[in-house]
């Protein structure tokens, strides 16, 4: 039987790479929405879930296949849960403008009040009508580091301190970053709630 296309509503070859890893057990064709020349869309929803079904619904609108689409940032309590969405262009710059923002942003605040966490929603939507998509979330908890550590990873990682692993997110292996992640998690419930409601 052939298998049924979904398109990743993301143009980040990674994302698609990881995606087709954590899926693999469902035997989906995932494919990245660039196959399709879906337009990019304004991401102008206020929450993570906003943002994902506004993504994965242009793509299923566009191709006609079922959409998977994720939305994440960082949400730090002493900034009331800022960068949060806008976590990406947070400094308008790149992810080192906005590491030297968030430092900025944390200046003389003690460790006892640097919580944070990174968080991921995932949806999954089977057309562009579909009534109840899939709605998976993760959170990995954390703190924000005084200064940067660390090479791996991308954006908020050197700042974003493990405490199971005494280490910044961008001190970790990747591969332990991806089984324990914000992402990790919600991959996880994904691939659960589609095992049994595709
Ligand atoms: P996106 O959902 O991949 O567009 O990520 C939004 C933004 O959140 C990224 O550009 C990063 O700034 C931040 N972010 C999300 N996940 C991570 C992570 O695993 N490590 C570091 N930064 C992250």
């Amino acid at each position: 039987m052939d298998q049924q296309i979904v398109v990743l509503a993301s143009g980040n070859a990674g994302k698609l790479k990881e995606f087709r890893r954590i899926l693999a057990p469902l035997a989906m064709d995932i494919r990245s929405q660039a196959a399709f020349a879906v337009p990019a869309v304004a991401e102008d929803g206020l929450s993570f879930v906003e943002n994902a079904i506004i993504k994965a619904r242009a793509a299923c609108q566009h191709t006609g296949l079922p959409a998977i689409a994720d939305d994440s940032g960082l949400a730090v309590d002493y900034l009331q849960g800022a960068p949060g969405i806008h976590s990406a262009r947070y400094a308008g710059g790149g992810d080192a403008a906005n590491n030297t923002k968030l430092l900025a942003a944390l200046e003389g605040v003690p460790e006892e009040q640097r919580s944070a966490r990174f968080q991921c929603v995932l949806v999954y939507m089977r057309h562009a009508l579909d009534p109840m998509p899939l709605v998976c979330q993760g959170s990995w908890e954390g703190r924000i580091l005084f200064a940067a550590q660390g090479e791996q990873g991308f954006g908020y990682d050197p700042l974003f301190y493990v405490p199971e692993h005494d280490c910044s997110s961008a001190q970790l292996a990747p591969e332990e970053k991806n089984r324990i992640s914000h992402r990790a998690r919600a991959s996880a419930l994904l691939l659960q709630a589609l095992a049994s409601n595709r």
